[in-house]
Protein backbone atom coordinates (compact mmCIF):
# COMPACT_ATOMS: atom_id res chain seq x y z
CA UNK A 1 0.00 0.00 0.00
CA UNK A 2 1.83 3.35 -0.67
CA UNK A 3 2.37 5.29 1.80
CA UNK A 4 2.09 9.64 1.78
CA UNK A 5 6.25 9.28 1.81
CA UNK A 6 5.96 6.96 -1.25
CA UNK A 7 3.44 9.42 -3.30
CA UNK A 8 6.46 11.65 -4.65
CA UNK A 9 6.97 9.01 -7.36
CA UNK A 10 3.99 9.92 -8.99
CA UNK A 11 1.76 6.87 -7.32
CA UNK A 12 -1.82 8.45 -5.73
CA UNK A 13 -1.74 8.85 -2.00
CA UNK A 14 -4.15 5.44 -1.99
CA UNK A 15 -6.25 4.67 1.76
CA UNK A 16 -5.21 1.34 3.66
CA UNK A 17 -8.22 -1.31 4.52
CA UNK A 18 -8.48 -4.03 6.54
CA UNK A 19 -6.93 -7.55 4.59
CA UNK A 20 -10.31 -9.24 3.20
CA UNK A 21 -12.35 -11.86 4.95
CA UNK A 22 -11.52 -15.53 4.51
CA UNK A 23 -15.05 -15.51 2.87
CA UNK A 24 -14.06 -13.34 0.05
CA UNK A 25 -10.72 -15.15 -1.00
CA UNK A 26 -10.81 -15.96 -4.71
CA UNK A 27 -8.71 -18.97 -6.11
CA UNK A 28 -5.08 -19.25 -7.35
CA UNK A 29 -5.09 -18.15 -10.77
CA UNK A 30 -2.99 -19.48 -13.86
CA UNK A 31 0.28 -18.46 -15.99
CA UNK A 32 -2.39 -16.48 -17.86
CA UNK A 33 -4.42 -14.99 -15.36
CA UNK A 34 -7.46 -17.58 -15.18
CA UNK A 35 -9.03 -19.98 -13.34
CA UNK A 36 -11.42 -22.66 -14.77
CA UNK A 37 -13.78 -24.97 -12.83
CA UNK A 38 -16.14 -27.57 -13.14
CA UNK A 39 -19.20 -26.34 -11.26
CA UNK A 40 -21.36 -29.81 -11.82
CA UNK A 41 -20.56 -32.51 -14.72
CA UNK A 42 -20.21 -30.44 -18.27
CA UNK A 43 -20.74 -27.35 -16.61
CA UNK A 44 -17.94 -24.69 -16.02
CA UNK A 45 -17.11 -21.55 -14.54
CA UNK A 46 -14.30 -19.26 -15.42
CA UNK A 47 -12.53 -16.49 -13.46
CA UNK A 48 -10.41 -13.89 -13.20
CA UNK A 49 -11.41 -12.93 -9.45
CA UNK A 50 -13.06 -10.11 -10.76
CA UNK A 51 -15.23 -11.34 -13.71
CA UNK A 52 -16.88 -14.37 -14.21
CA UNK A 53 -18.31 -16.57 -17.04
CA UNK A 54 -19.10 -19.82 -17.72
CA UNK A 55 -19.51 -22.49 -20.50
CA UNK A 56 -20.90 -25.76 -21.00
CA UNK A 57 -19.36 -28.44 -23.18
CA UNK A 58 -21.39 -31.03 -24.86
CA UNK A 59 -20.57 -33.45 -27.87
CA UNK A 60 -22.29 -30.94 -30.63
CA UNK A 61 -20.61 -27.86 -29.24
CA UNK A 62 -19.86 -25.46 -26.74
CA UNK A 63 -22.15 -23.09 -25.21
CA UNK A 64 -20.36 -19.81 -23.74
CA UNK A 65 -22.45 -17.70 -20.94
CA UNK A 66 -21.35 -13.98 -20.84
CA UNK A 67 -17.73 -12.70 -22.20
CA UNK A 68 -16.93 -10.46 -19.92
CA UNK A 69 -13.51 -7.84 -21.70
CA UNK A 70 -12.00 -8.87 -18.58
CA UNK A 71 -11.26 -12.52 -18.81
CA UNK A 72 -11.56 -11.94 -22.65
CA UNK A 73 -9.15 -14.53 -24.76
CA UNK A 74 -8.57 -16.70 -21.65
CA UNK A 75 -12.72 -17.35 -21.87
CA UNK A 76 -11.03 -19.36 -25.40
CA UNK A 77 -8.28 -20.74 -23.58
CA UNK A 78 -10.42 -22.55 -20.57
CA UNK A 79 -12.79 -23.75 -23.65
CA UNK A 80 -10.07 -25.67 -25.06
CA UNK A 81 -8.27 -26.57 -22.37
CA UNK A 82 -11.12 -28.20 -20.76
CA UNK A 83 -12.57 -29.84 -23.91
CA UNK A 84 -9.27 -31.58 -24.55
CA UNK A 85 -8.60 -33.33 -21.30
CA UNK A 86 -11.92 -34.57 -22.18
CA UNK A 87 -12.06 -35.58 -25.96
CA UNK A 88 -14.59 -33.24 -26.90
CA UNK A 89 -15.12 -30.57 -29.60
CA UNK A 90 -14.37 -26.91 -28.85
CA UNK A 91 -16.32 -25.37 -31.55
CA UNK A 92 -18.24 -22.73 -29.87
CA UNK A 93 -22.21 -22.84 -31.28
CA UNK A 94 -24.11 -20.84 -28.77
CA UNK A 95 -23.44 -17.73 -26.61
CA UNK A 96 -26.11 -16.59 -24.40
CA UNK A 97 -26.21 -12.99 -22.65
CA UNK A 98 -27.48 -12.48 -19.11
CA UNK A 99 -27.78 -8.40 -20.16
CA UNK A 100 -26.25 -6.01 -22.33
CA UNK A 101 -23.80 -4.06 -20.09
CA UNK A 102 -20.47 -3.95 -21.65
CA UNK A 103 -18.64 -5.24 -18.81
CA UNK A 104 -20.01 -8.89 -18.81
CA UNK A 105 -20.60 -9.22 -22.90
CA UNK A 106 -17.63 -6.90 -24.32
CA UNK A 107 -15.65 -9.89 -25.46
CA UNK A 108 -18.42 -11.64 -27.24
CA UNK A 109 -17.35 -10.73 -30.56
CA UNK A 110 -14.47 -13.11 -29.98
CA UNK A 111 -16.53 -15.72 -31.04
CA UNK A 112 -17.22 -14.88 -34.26
CA UNK A 113 -20.74 -14.31 -36.24
CA UNK A 114 -21.35 -18.19 -36.69
CA UNK A 115 -22.48 -18.76 -33.61
CA UNK A 116 -26.25 -18.22 -32.31
CA UNK A 117 -26.63 -15.67 -29.70
CA UNK A 118 -29.61 -16.20 -27.48
CA UNK A 119 -31.01 -13.09 -25.63
CA UNK A 120 -33.70 -11.41 -24.08
CA UNK A 121 -35.81 -8.93 -26.58
CA UNK A 122 -34.66 -6.61 -23.99
CA UNK A 123 -30.94 -7.14 -24.54
CA UNK A 124 -31.50 -7.44 -28.15
CA UNK A 125 -33.25 -3.55 -28.10
CA UNK A 126 -30.69 -2.26 -25.70
CA UNK A 127 -27.68 -3.88 -27.98
CA UNK A 128 -29.30 -2.46 -30.95
CA UNK A 129 -29.40 1.47 -29.11
CA UNK A 130 -25.41 0.87 -28.08
CA UNK A 131 -24.47 -0.26 -31.82
CA UNK A 132 -20.91 -1.71 -30.18
CA UNK A 133 -19.48 -3.93 -32.95
CA UNK A 134 -17.69 -5.61 -29.62
CA UNK A 135 -21.10 -7.01 -28.81
CA UNK A 136 -23.28 -8.72 -31.56
CA UNK A 137 -26.64 -8.58 -31.21
CA UNK A 138 -28.52 -11.64 -30.21
CA UNK A 139 -30.92 -12.89 -33.17
CA UNK A 140 -32.39 -15.33 -31.03
CA UNK A 141 -34.52 -13.40 -28.37
CA UNK A 142 -37.27 -14.10 -25.88
CA UNK A 143 -39.88 -12.42 -23.56
CA UNK A 144 -40.13 -14.26 -20.37
CA UNK A 145 -39.12 -17.81 -21.22
CA UNK A 146 -36.98 -19.69 -23.17
CA UNK A 147 -35.58 -23.58 -23.48
CA UNK A 148 -32.39 -23.87 -24.99
CA UNK A 149 -31.33 -27.74 -25.93
CA UNK A 150 -28.24 -28.53 -27.35
CA UNK A 151 -26.11 -31.70 -26.95
CA UNK A 152 -28.65 -33.15 -25.18
CA UNK A 153 -28.28 -30.43 -22.04
CA UNK A 154 -31.05 -28.47 -21.02
CA UNK A 155 -30.88 -24.99 -19.88
CA UNK A 156 -34.21 -22.31 -18.93
CA UNK A 157 -33.88 -19.20 -19.45
CA UNK A 158 -36.60 -16.67 -17.72
CA UNK A 159 -37.01 -12.78 -17.14
CA UNK A 160 -38.85 -11.74 -14.11
CA UNK A 161 -38.70 -7.61 -14.58
CA UNK A 162 -35.88 -5.39 -14.27
CA UNK A 163 -33.47 -5.63 -11.61
CA UNK A 164 -29.99 -4.55 -12.02
CA UNK A 165 -30.40 -3.79 -15.59
CA UNK A 166 -33.71 -3.96 -17.52
CA UNK A 167 -32.70 -6.95 -19.39
CA UNK A 168 -31.37 -9.14 -16.58
CA UNK A 169 -32.38 -12.75 -16.58
CA UNK A 170 -32.54 -15.70 -14.63
CA UNK A 171 -30.40 -18.81 -16.33
CA UNK A 172 -31.45 -22.14 -14.82
CA UNK A 173 -29.71 -25.37 -15.39
CA UNK A 174 -32.04 -27.52 -13.85
CA UNK A 175 -29.91 -30.87 -14.66
CA UNK A 176 -26.27 -29.29 -13.37
CA UNK A 177 -28.18 -27.87 -9.82
CA UNK A 178 -27.23 -24.55 -10.28
CA UNK A 179 -28.49 -20.89 -11.42
CA UNK A 180 -26.46 -18.36 -12.94
CA UNK A 181 -27.43 -14.78 -12.17
CA UNK A 182 -25.43 -11.85 -13.08
CA UNK A 183 -24.93 -8.71 -11.23
CA UNK A 184 -26.74 -9.00 -7.70
CA UNK A 185 -25.33 -11.11 -5.40
CA UNK A 186 -21.58 -11.21 -4.90
CA UNK A 187 -20.47 -14.05 -2.99
CA UNK A 188 -18.29 -12.97 0.29
CA UNK A 189 -18.34 -9.48 -0.77
CA UNK A 190 -21.07 -6.32 -0.19
CA UNK A 191 -22.15 -4.78 -3.31
CA UNK A 192 -20.19 -2.30 -5.52
CA UNK A 193 -21.63 1.87 -5.26
CA UNK A 194 -25.31 2.23 -5.73
CA UNK A 195 -26.89 -1.58 -5.26
CA UNK A 196 -23.72 -2.59 -7.85
CA UNK A 197 -24.64 0.06 -10.09
CA UNK A 198 -28.04 -1.26 -10.39
CA UNK A 199 -31.10 0.51 -12.45
CA UNK A 200 -34.16 -0.82 -10.46
CA UNK A 201 -33.78 -0.46 -6.49
CA UNK A 202 -37.38 -2.34 -6.12
CA UNK A 203 -36.32 -4.75 -9.19
CA UNK A 204 -32.55 -5.40 -7.32
CA UNK A 205 -33.73 -5.66 -3.46
CA UNK A 206 -36.45 -8.66 -4.74
CA UNK A 207 -34.60 -10.42 -7.05
CA UNK A 208 -32.67 -13.05 -4.85
CA UNK A 209 -35.77 -14.04 -3.60
CA UNK A 210 -36.44 -14.85 -6.67
CA UNK A 211 -33.10 -16.56 -7.56
CA UNK A 212 -34.12 -18.39 -4.62
CA UNK A 213 -37.18 -19.91 -5.85
CA UNK A 214 -35.09 -21.77 -8.04
CA UNK A 215 -33.59 -24.95 -7.17
CA UNK A 216 -29.97 -25.00 -7.18
CA UNK A 217 -26.59 -25.41 -5.15
CA UNK A 218 -24.51 -23.15 -6.75
CA UNK A 219 -25.01 -19.29 -8.36
CA UNK A 220 -22.74 -18.03 -11.00
CA UNK A 221 -22.90 -14.74 -9.94
CA UNK A 222 -21.09 -12.57 -12.35
CA UNK A 223 -18.15 -11.53 -9.89
CA UNK A 224 -15.21 -12.24 -8.13
CA UNK A 225 -13.91 -15.80 -7.39
CA UNK A 226 -15.88 -18.22 -6.57
CA UNK A 227 -19.43 -19.16 -7.19
CA UNK A 228 -22.42 -18.51 -4.25
CA UNK A 229 -23.83 -20.46 -2.23
CA UNK A 230 -27.43 -19.77 -0.92
CA UNK A 231 -25.98 -19.13 2.54
CA UNK A 232 -23.93 -16.41 0.61
CA UNK A 233 -27.62 -14.76 -0.88
CA UNK A 234 -29.10 -15.13 2.33
CA UNK A 235 -26.16 -12.77 3.92
CA UNK A 236 -26.75 -10.54 0.92
CA UNK A 237 -30.50 -10.55 1.67
CA UNK A 238 -29.53 -9.64 5.00
CA UNK A 239 -27.07 -7.01 4.41
CA UNK A 240 -29.81 -5.01 2.16
CA UNK A 241 -32.64 -5.33 4.81
CA UNK A 242 -29.91 -3.53 7.79
CA UNK A 243 -29.85 -1.38 5.10
CA UNK A 244 -33.61 -0.85 4.28
CA UNK A 245 -34.30 -0.86 8.07
CA UNK A 246 -31.70 1.53 9.08
CA UNK A 247 -32.75 3.78 6.33
CA UNK A 248 -36.67 3.88 7.88
CA UNK A 249 -34.95 4.38 11.51
CA UNK A 250 -32.80 7.77 9.93
CA UNK A 251 -35.92 8.74 8.09
CA UNK A 252 -37.78 9.05 11.07
CA UNK A 253 -35.57 10.49 13.54
CA UNK A 254 -33.32 12.90 11.27
CA UNK A 255 -34.98 16.86 11.83
CA UNK A 256 -34.81 18.50 8.48
CA UNK A 257 -35.69 21.75 10.38
CA UNK A 258 -32.60 23.17 11.86
CA UNK A 259 -30.57 22.13 8.70
CA UNK A 260 -33.40 23.26 6.26
CA UNK A 261 -33.32 26.73 8.65
CA UNK A 262 -29.39 26.77 8.78
CA UNK A 263 -29.25 27.27 4.47
CA UNK A 264 -32.70 29.83 5.05
CA UNK A 265 -32.92 30.82 0.97
CA UNK A 266 -30.55 28.19 -0.09
CA UNK A 267 -32.87 25.15 -0.32
CA UNK A 268 -30.92 22.64 -1.96
CA UNK A 269 -28.03 23.36 0.26
CA UNK A 270 -30.68 22.33 2.81
CA UNK A 271 -31.83 19.30 0.57
CA UNK A 272 -27.84 18.08 1.00
CA UNK A 273 -27.52 18.60 4.66
CA UNK A 274 -30.95 16.80 5.53
CA UNK A 275 -30.12 13.67 2.65
CA UNK A 276 -26.48 13.50 3.77
CA UNK A 277 -27.14 13.30 7.70
CA UNK A 278 -29.83 10.73 6.80
CA UNK A 279 -27.35 8.71 4.46
CA UNK A 280 -24.53 8.97 7.23
CA UNK A 281 -26.99 8.06 10.22
CA UNK A 282 -28.36 4.88 8.06
CA UNK A 283 -25.22 3.72 6.52
CA UNK A 284 -23.01 3.84 9.58
CA UNK A 285 -24.14 0.97 11.64
CA UNK A 286 -24.38 -0.99 8.60
CA UNK A 287 -20.87 -0.67 7.72
CA UNK A 288 -19.48 -1.35 11.34
CA UNK A 289 -21.42 -4.21 11.58
CA UNK A 290 -20.00 -6.00 8.19
CA UNK A 291 -16.58 -4.79 7.99
CA UNK A 292 -14.45 -8.13 8.59
CA UNK A 293 -17.80 -9.92 8.03
CA UNK A 294 -18.05 -9.40 3.74
CA UNK A 295 -15.33 -8.20 1.72
CA UNK A 296 -15.27 -4.59 0.32
CA UNK A 297 -17.35 -3.46 3.38
CA UNK A 298 -14.67 -0.95 4.92
CA UNK A 299 -15.08 0.63 1.68
CA UNK A 300 -17.39 3.09 2.95
CA UNK A 301 -18.75 4.79 0.15
CA UNK A 302 -20.05 1.66 -1.54
CA UNK A 303 -22.54 0.79 1.50
CA UNK A 304 -22.85 5.11 1.49
CA UNK A 305 -24.32 5.08 -2.34
CA UNK A 306 -26.00 1.66 -1.95
CA UNK A 307 -27.77 3.41 1.42
CA UNK A 308 -28.66 6.69 -0.48
CA UNK A 309 -30.52 4.47 -3.23
CA UNK A 310 -32.09 2.87 -1.11
CA UNK A 311 -33.35 5.46 1.16
CA UNK A 312 -34.74 7.63 -1.96
CA UNK A 313 -36.19 4.49 -3.26
CA UNK A 314 -38.26 3.99 0.52
CA UNK A 315 -38.95 8.15 -0.18
CA UNK A 316 -40.24 7.72 -3.53
CA UNK A 317 -40.84 4.52 -4.19
CA UNK A 318 -42.69 3.07 -1.50
CA UNK A 319 -43.60 6.55 0.18
CA UNK A 320 -44.27 8.54 1.75
CA UNK A 321 -42.00 11.30 0.87
CA UNK A 322 -42.79 13.23 4.15
CA UNK A 323 -45.56 14.56 5.62
CA UNK A 324 -48.73 16.39 4.18
CA UNK A 325 -48.16 19.84 4.57
CA UNK A 326 -51.87 20.89 6.81
ZN1 LIG B 1 -24.30 -5.32 -15.36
Amino acid sequence: MTSPATSATGAPDLPDYAPVPAIAKGAALNEHGYHVWQVERNLYAVTDNVYMSAFLTTPDGVVIFDAPPNIGHNIRRAVDEITAANGLTNQVTHMVYSHHHADHQGASSLFGGDIVRIGHEETRRLLLRDDDPARPVPDVTFADSYTLEVGGERVELAWHGPNHSPDNIYIHFPDHDTLMFIDVVNAGWIPIYNLNLSDDVIGYTGAPAIALDYPWTHLISGHLGRVATREDVAMHQQYIADIEASSREALASVNPGPLFGHYGENVWAGVSAYLDAVTEHAAAPVIAKYTGVLGGADIEVYTRTTTFAIMQSIRLDRGPSGPVHP
